[in-house]
């Protein structure tokens, strides 16, 4: 974990004190000879559970009350783009991570104010889920990242980025678009956006719906759609 810290653009927004950060090991605040944080479920069923005391002496330690407390669970809010948008206006995160079957739900009663998944599929620990939603936010924390790259990202303005290309304009007998190449701002932009739309149609439709169309925005899926003979 601690080597996501250490490499690349989070190294950088670290020295330039951008961003602090604390790994806490709950095993360090176990009660007993072996270090152990798990028991068996009460009412049966397979697996351990992370037990309430050693979770609550680290919560303590980082202060948690009166702080966000996210655990990473499949069994809560799905995360995006908007979350890590809200989430990156705190100035004090702490991010609970479990292993085994999760942990005890009176330590999520007692500190926890978001549960967060990070997609529909269950991961064996919360480490690799609190990375993912980490490196989400850091990037949009004034300062890490121009905001230029950031406002024509994915999801910004609700719709997937359109194709990209560099050098060189032939690659393998494949053209870069001959729009990309005409220094013509304005029909890049146009291309751009209906490269955007086409994206997003196929892959995200989700995302249209709850967009309000205006008729040029809707004449340019009717289109989309024909040319997919989908209309
Ligand atoms: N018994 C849990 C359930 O069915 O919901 C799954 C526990 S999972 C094996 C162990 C830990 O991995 C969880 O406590 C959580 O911290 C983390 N985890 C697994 N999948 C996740 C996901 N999709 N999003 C966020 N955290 C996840």
């Amino acid at each position: 974990m601690s080597g996501f810290f250490e490499s690349s653009i989070m190294a950088r927004a670290v020295q330039r004190q951008l961003v602090s950060y604390e790994l806490v090991d709950i095993r360090d605040f176990a009660n007993n000879k072996h270090n152990k944080c798990d028991d068996e479920l009460y009412g049966g069923g397979p697996g351990m559970l992370m037990t309430p005391e050693p979770l609550a002496s680290a919560l303590d330690s980082v202060q948690a009350k009166g702080s966000r407390v996210v655990y990473m669970t499949p069994g809560g809010r799905l995360f995006n783009q908007q979350y890590a948008r809200d989430l990156a206006a705190e100035e004090h995160l702490v991010i609970l991570c479990g292993r085994y079957e999760g942990i005890d739900q009176r330590i999520i009663d007692t500190y926890v104010t978001d549960e967060i998944s990070i997609g529909d599929y269950v991961l064996s620990s919360g480490e690799v889920a609190a990375l993912t939603l980490v490196d989400a936010v850091y990037r949009l924390l004034p300062g890490v990242i121009t905001g230029e790259s950031l406002e024509e990202e994915s999801f910004e303005d609700g719709l997937l980025e359109y194709p990209q290309y560099t050098r060189p304009a032939v690659y393998d007998t494949m053209q870069v678009p001959d729009v990309l190449l005409s220094g013509h701002h304005a029909n890049i932009q146009a291309w751009r956006y209906k490269k955007r739309l086409e994206k997003t149609l196929l892959y995200r439709p989700d995302l249209l719906s709850g967009r309000g169309l205006d008729n040029e925005l809707r004449k340019l899926i009717d289109e989309l759609l024909v040319q997919r003979g989908e209309a």
